[in-house]
């Protein structure tokens, strides 16, 4: 059987694709891509030509059996999305999976993610983090995403799009607006940028001057502080001076 091989491709800077991505989207059967017509500017500065067949949200169920069955004939074939790492808020999962099942072979290329590029440079805590993809479109449903996440001590993670950034702050505002925010904008493009302050400070940002409007954002939210366990502190004094008085020591 053919290979599948996960490739991840730029988030902006076409650089950014590994030398190990390009040879292997040079030498694949096929191309599987979220959309053809974006992908082939990125293989047509590679100089590759190889046939590409779209692979999106909507026909992905529907492709499974085709690629499945390019691949018992033997044939490798590359997934890639618009930006980024495959089935990172992108298609592949419902191929991945069932290739999984199959026992098929399934390679990573890893390179760009929008998430963990603007992690590693925001200046917010990343031992531990949460990602939450997309926050729900309407309204309702976003401010009870971010509600039940405000007790949360991970560095929270979020992917937005410009027409939707000021609501997610007003969201963030009205549930947390004491919380420090980094918004991470046009990575390893020519306009990126970090700003970071409170929901109200950046939002205030965004509305005068409104170029810090466009473009495609990572929203990543500082964590709750943790909660200090006083009556778990009580009962370790009360152990410990049971202990003392237990081996005889005046106290
Ligand atoms: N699979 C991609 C990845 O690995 O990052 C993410 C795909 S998702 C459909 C697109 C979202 O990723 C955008 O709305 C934005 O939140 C984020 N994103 C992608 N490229 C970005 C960039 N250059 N700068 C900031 N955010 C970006």
């Amino acid at each position: 059987t053919g290979t599948l091989y996960v490739v991840a491709t730029p988030i902006g800077n076409l650089d950014d694709l590994s030398t190990r991505a390009a040879a292997i989207l040079g030498s694949v059967a096929r191309i599987a891509a979220e959309d053809t017509r974006h992908s082939s500017r990125l293989l047509g500065h590679l100089g590759i030509s190889v046939p590409m067949l779209s692979l999106h949200e909507h026909n992905e169920a529907a492709r499974v059996a085709q690629l499945t069955a390019y691949l018992a004939a033997g044939e490798d074939i590359a997934l890639i999305s618009d930006a980024g790492t495959p089935l990172i808020s992108d298609p592949g999962f419902i191929l991945v999976r069932e290739l999984r099942a199959l026992d098929y072979p399934v390679v990573p290329i890893p390179g760009p993610s929008a998430l963990i590029t603007a992690l590693s440079a925001a200046g917010l805590p990343t031992n531990r983090f949460r990602f939450g993809g997309f926050l729900p479109a309407k309204a309702g449903a976003r401010k009870q995403v971010l509600e039940a996440l405000r007790e949360s001590e991970e560095t929270l993670v979020f992917y937005e799009s410009p027409h939707r950034i000021l609501h997610t702050l007003d969201t963030l505002d009205a549930v947390m607006p004491e919380r420090p925010v980094v918004l991470a904008r046009e990575l390893t493009k020519t306009f990126e940028t970090f700003l970071s302050g409170t929901p109200a400070v950046l939002r205030e940002r965004l509305v005068s001057d409104p170029n810090q409007a466009r473009g495609e954002f990572v929203v990543m939210i500082e964590g709750a502080q943790p909660t200090v366990d006083t009556e778990q502190q009580e009962i370790s004094a009360d152990t410990l001076l049971n202990a003392l008085l237990a081996e005889g020591v005046g106290v």
